[in-house]
């Protein structure tokens, strides 16, 4: 298989430590629900972590295109970047929005692995999508907030020193617009955990270290609030293409590995004296799953060309999460039937694929709400909900 390489020594280089991390390292992973610890730690080591942390506060400054080839690596590997992913996104929104004194505060010890951003608290339980009716709130008594409500699918609280979190400051009757009276903080758990902050992990049908997470009067000083009071939702929505585009990248990378892994099965298999891949009705969902690969990787790389020529792309971004989480779930479809029996078994690490894979038709953003904003911002039809 050709693909037009971007980044090469990068691609290599994470190709190269993926290797120390094969499938039996994921299936004990996955078998106990534990964090891959040792896995993060590599990547971090080698600075990955750090791609997009300008040069200043100690980082690599890469484009965005490298974040996503090291991500698209890292799942076309067969490993799963959805441990630390978010530390290149949430950082995004530190760097356009926050101080001068925060980046110095924050981004060298991130950049250098000594301090945690990898959690980020915006969906709630009884909001779901609808964003602006969350109803964390956080007052403010003199240099202090205080926080109280409760999140979910709070990812890698366990395993973060610091939350992303998305808080109401203004209650929604007493702004003009529910957009509005919503503001973006930098919690530092470690003062808080366990105190005026309760972590629960939610077990879930893959290995997600995720969470739900209450906040009981949890202070927050001042100087942690991101940007201006009040603006949180503009700060939060103009991280969403980024994360869209890194998760694109993923799901790529996904579909590469359920191809690669599906055709040389079907290769190498042989049922009625014949390789099974001899079968058209084996060969074409594969081809299927590559044909709308591609299309998907042609989107994402016009979603990073906009971006890194200094737009903010939110058609190419939600296009390429689209596609890709299609042809990921294509992929791992076509994967799975062409290992027949064997695509159960743990030891094959199809199954595990495949239920990580399946998340994405539904997070970070759902396809319907993907759909929604093409009807609405691209094709001009009525605001349906
Ligand atoms: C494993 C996991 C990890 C996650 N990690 C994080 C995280 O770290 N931080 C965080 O903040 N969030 C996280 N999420 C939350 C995730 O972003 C949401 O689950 C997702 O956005 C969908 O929201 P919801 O679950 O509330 O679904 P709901 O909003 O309840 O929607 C349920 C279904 O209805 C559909 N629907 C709802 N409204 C409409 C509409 N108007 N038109 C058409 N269809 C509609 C949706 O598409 C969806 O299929 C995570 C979720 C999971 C499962």
């Amino acid at each position: 298989m050709k693909y037009e390489l971007n980044h090469p020594e990068i691609r290599d280089g994470v190709a190269k430590l993926c290797k120390d991390f094969p499938g039996s390292y994921w299936q004990q992973c996955d078998r106990e629900q534990a964090y891959p610890t040792a896995f993060v730690a590599a990547l971090t080591e080698a600075g990955y972590l750090s791609a997009l942390i300008p040069e200043d506060y100690g980082g690599l400054s890469l484009p965005m295109s490298a974040g996503a080839a090291i991500l698209e690596e890292v799942h076309r590997a067969g490993c799963n970047a959805a441990a630390c992913h978010a530390q290149m996104y949430t950082m995004g929104t530190v760097l356009r929005h926050g101080s001068e004194d925060q980046k110095r505060r924050y981004l060298p010890q991130i950049a250098d692995g000594s301090l945690r951003l990898q959690a980020f608290g915006v969906t709630e339980p009884t909001s779901g999508t609808d964003t602006t009716a969350l109803r964390c709130t956080a007052r403010r008594e003199g240099d202090t907030y205080y926080v109280t409500g409760q999140k979910i699918w709070t990812s890698r609280a366990e395993h973060s020193d610091l939350l992303l979190l998305l808080a109401r400051t203004t209650p929604r009757d007493q702004v003009k617009k529910k957009t509005e009276g919503l503001s973006v903080f930098l919690v530092d758990m470690r003062d808080v955990r366990d105190k005026s902050l309760t972590i629960r992990p939610i077990r879930t049908m893959m290995n997600h270290a995720t969470t739900e997470i209450f906040f009981d009067e949890m202070p927050v000083p001042a100087a942690n609030l991101v940007g201006e009071e009040g603006k949180g939702f503009r700060y939060i929505l103009s991280g969403m293409n980024a994360e869209r585009i890194l998760i694109s990248a993923e799901c790529i990378g996904d579909a590469k590995w359920f191809i690669e892994k599906a055709s040389s099965y079907a290769g190498e298999r042989k049922v009625f004296d014949r390789p099974i891949g001899q079968n058209q009705g084996v060969q074409f969902p594969i081809a299927q799953a590559y044909a709308q690969m591609r299309a998907a990787e042609l989107m994402l790389r016009e979603a990073l060309r906009l971006y890194e020529a200094g737009n903010n792309p939110g058609e190419e971004a939600n296009l390429a999460k689209l596609l890709a989480a299609d042809a990921q779930w294509a992929a791992a479809e076509a994967c799975l039937q062409t290992h027949g029996g064997f695509g159960f078994a743990e030891e094959f690490d199809v199954e595990r694929k495949f239920r990580e894979a399946r998340l994405y038709q539904v997070a970070p953003i759902s396809t319907n709400l993907i759909l929604s904003y093409l009807a609405e911002h691209v094709l001009d039809m009525p605001r349906s909900y």
